[in-house]
């Protein structure tokens, strides 16, 4: 039996890889192998039927030589400090590959909010960004949504801070509804991201995206609008999947239909003509493009030598371990690892709060214009470190970030 691999043994090993190669300072190593802040907090809410429960939650911040502390919230019943810590960890790499001046954070609560009612919700989020609140703001830490976590989430964390402050602050965080600053384009823009990374792979290895295959792992924000682009560009999306399962169907599906169909059914699962699938089916399916969007440690030693597909571009974070990545690249599949393929997302939050601090608003072309220069330029350096020096676009790519974060902490230096 093959011991279990958490998110933060993964994030661990990846930058003990990339410090090898980097010949990275031990000291530097190791502050980088642990998060500069963690704040654990309870989180009493009061339910509809009356009664309070208690929810855990956290926020990670892993490290600021960049810039702000940045990265998503999530809302799960999985959520843990170490997994949290290995998000915040990711976030920090993330940032600096995209060449966007933040740190790098994570949140997490610990609760279920599919049996939660919105009112529930609201109270729980207000709640917990209260108990955050001397943490975050502009030019601390600057949350955005992740797992469960959504526009309306946002608005929500900026409607508390701003009646804490007393005035409107929509720079406090990313992500918002487009009616109270929100940015054109950011509801898409990991999947723009995704998809982007996934056309330049393509093009590298001869590949046409008119009529190329893919499967999407994972139906919420990232899948969802990963198999709406991918079919919009002409490629054939042929199965999807989320929590409960997949769908499989060879001639390609109108991810618009079945998105329609998970919303009044609850799941992808059961669309009329297609074959219902498990995760690990959808995983193991013939096709150009695997796009994982869900959870970590999705691929692992245990599946990584069924994986069939040509191209994997991660939508999800840490979806793949390492061994996994030796497998990938034994086989010649070309993988686009999370923190550039889903750099999209906080990209265009830099966008967002770059917008908010100007108080401008940019248009939808100017906004995904932007962001395909700076994704398709990380892809660039990425691919060339990893050409010149013969390594994986993924260490290729925690060299790029990683030696990024690592120039900056020499240039502070350490204070006191
Ligand atoms: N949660 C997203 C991520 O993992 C977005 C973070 C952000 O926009 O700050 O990249």
């Amino acid at each position: 039996m093959v011991e279990a691999k958490t998110a933060l043994d993964v994030a661990l090993e990846q930058l003990r890889i990339a410090a090898e190669k980097l010949d990275l300072d031990p000291g530097v190593h190791e502050m980088l192998k642990h998060p500069k802040r963690s704040l654990i907090v309870s989180i009493i809410t009061r339910r509809d039927n009356g009664e309070t429960s208690v929810f855990t939650g956290c926020r990670v911040q892993h490290n600021d030589a960049r810039g702000p502390f940045k990265g998503g919230i999530r809302y799960h019943p999985n959520v843990t400090l170490d997994e949290v810590t290995a998000l915040a960890m990711w976030m920090t790499w993330k940032c600096a590959v995209a060449d966007i001046p933040y740190g790098g954070a994570k949140g997490g609560v610990c609760c279920n909010p599919k049996e939660m009612s919105k009112g529930e919700l609201e109270r729980l989020t207000r709640r917990y960004t209260s108990l955050l609140l001397d943490f975050i703001g502009p030019y601390r830490d600057v949350p955005a949504p992740d797992v469960y976590t959504n526009a309306q989430t946002m608005a929500w964390i900026m409607d508390t801070f701003s009646q804490f402050k007393g005035y409107s602050v929509p720079e406090c965080v990313t992500g918002k509804p487009i009616s109270v600053g929100g940015s054109e384009g950011r509801a898409e823009a990991t999947s723009r991201g995704v998809v982007l990374c996934a056309r330049e792979a393509a093009k590298l290895l001869g590949l046409k995206m008119k009529d190329a295959t893919v499967a999407v792992q994972g139906f919420g924000s990232v899948g969802w609008n990963a198999a709406k682009i991918a079919n919009d560009w002409g490629c054939k999306v042929i199965a999807v999947s989320d929590s409960r399962g997949g769908i499989y169907f060879r001639e390609g599906l109108n991810p618009y239909k079945v998105y329609e169909h998970k919303s009044k059914t609850g799941s992808v699962v059961d669309y009329p003509r297609c074959r219902n699938i498990t995760n690990e089916e959808l995983l193991e399916l013939e096709c150009d493009v695997l796009i994982p969007a869900a959870l970590e440690n999705q691929i692992t030693r245990a599946n990584a030598d069924k994986i069939k597909a040509k191209i994997v571009a991660e939508g999800a974070n840490g979806p793949t371990t390492p061994e996994a990545d030796k497998v990938f690249h034994e086989k010649g599949i070309f993988l686009v690892p999370d923190i550039l393929a889903n750099s999209g997302g906080v990209t265009v939050s830099y966008f967002e709060w770059v917008q908010n601090l100007t108080r401008e608003h940019w248009t939808l072309d100017e906004v995904n214009r932007k962001l395909e220069v700076k994704i398709v330029k990380a892809f660039k350096d990425i691919h060339k470190i990893s050409k010149q020096n013969e390594e994986y676009m993924r260490t290729a790519a925690l060299i790029l970030g990683i030696g990024r974060v690592s120039e900056a902490i020499k240039t502070l230096g350490l204070w006191p």
